[in-house]
């Protein structure tokens, strides 16, 4: 398995945290915001291997981005197939890709600048539910997808749609949670003799996520977010889960450790 940084991006500080007054959350990156009152986020993507195949989770914001979006979003760095390439794995060589949900830095990277599939083997695995969501037309809801981009991949995207939970390949499994999207899922590996390996996608993308409650102002449906943080984190931290944050710069390989009625972030 292969930790893939498909560039970096920022994204405003006190929007990451929602609720919570920065008095709370300062001492968690004052080293970190800049002039623009934004934080450095990594685009993590996980290369999975298994002896059925080979699965990619997340794709990063992509390379199809004009110059205005690429400075709005503060998008540096390579894009995960050249990223992929720098890693030794080869984007045609991918057999599934699966994302946490389809937000404009989760979902981006599916089609090459030319319009191609980047990844030209692979079947696509995302929530139905998340799709539907996607290209609807709530306003409210709309704003974190390119509605546009998603068009030019709904037919690829529909062949591998999945109805709650679903096995990709065997030992790789699909998971959905909703919370931060309507069909947001989580992507759990377990192989025999060792704890399994999960990616809770933006329910958990940085240390301070470890707190169930501590939830972004991007979550779309806060209260379901922190009812299934509690019980998908009280369950990695019983059967010592390793974890994958989704947007975590430094550290993002670690461990939920229960810590009183919340839990705390141990890296590896
Ligand atoms: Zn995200």
């Amino acid at each position: 398995m292969a930790l893939i940084q498909a560039g970096t991006f920022r994204s405003d500080a006190g929007a990451l945290f929602g609720p919570v007054p920065r008095l709370l959350w300062d001492r968690w990156v004052t080293d970190e915001i800049d002039p623009e009152n934004r934080l450095l986020q990594a685009l993590n993507c996980l290369l999975i291997e298994t002896p059925g195949g080979r699965v990619l989770v997340e794709t990063g914001i992509g390379d199809r981005v004009d110059d205005k979006t690429r400075a709005m979003r503060g998008y540096e760095g390579s894009w995960i197939v050249p990223a992929l390439a720098d890693a030794g794995f080869d984007a045609a060589s991918v057999d599934v890709v699966a994302m946490s949900h389809l937000h404009f830095d989760h979902a981006g990277g599916l089609l090459a600048a030319d319009g191609s599939k980047a990844f030209p083997r692979a079947r696509i695995v995302a929530q139905r539910a998340e799709w539907e969501i996607a290209l609807g037309d709530n306003p409210r809801l709309v704003a974190s997808y390119v509605q546009p981009e998603l068009e030019l991949v709904r037919d690829w995207g529909a062949e591998g749609w999945a109805d709650g939970e679903r096995e990709l390949l065997p030992g790789v499994s699909v998971v959905p949670t909703g919370g931060h999207s309507a069909g947001h899922q989580a992507v759990v590996v377990r192989a025999p003799g060792s704890a399994p390996v999960a990616f809770f996608g933006d329910l958990c993308m940085r240390p301070w996520s470890a707190n169930p409650r501590w939830v972004t102002a991007f979550d779309d449906f806060p209260l379901t977010s922190v009812e299934v943080k509690a019980s998908l984190f009280a369950q990695a931290a019983d059967e010592g889960w390793t974890i994958v944050l989704s947007h975590e710069v430094r550290q993002p390989i670690g461990r939920l450790v229960r810590d009183r009625d919340r839990f705390t972030w141990d890296p590896l």
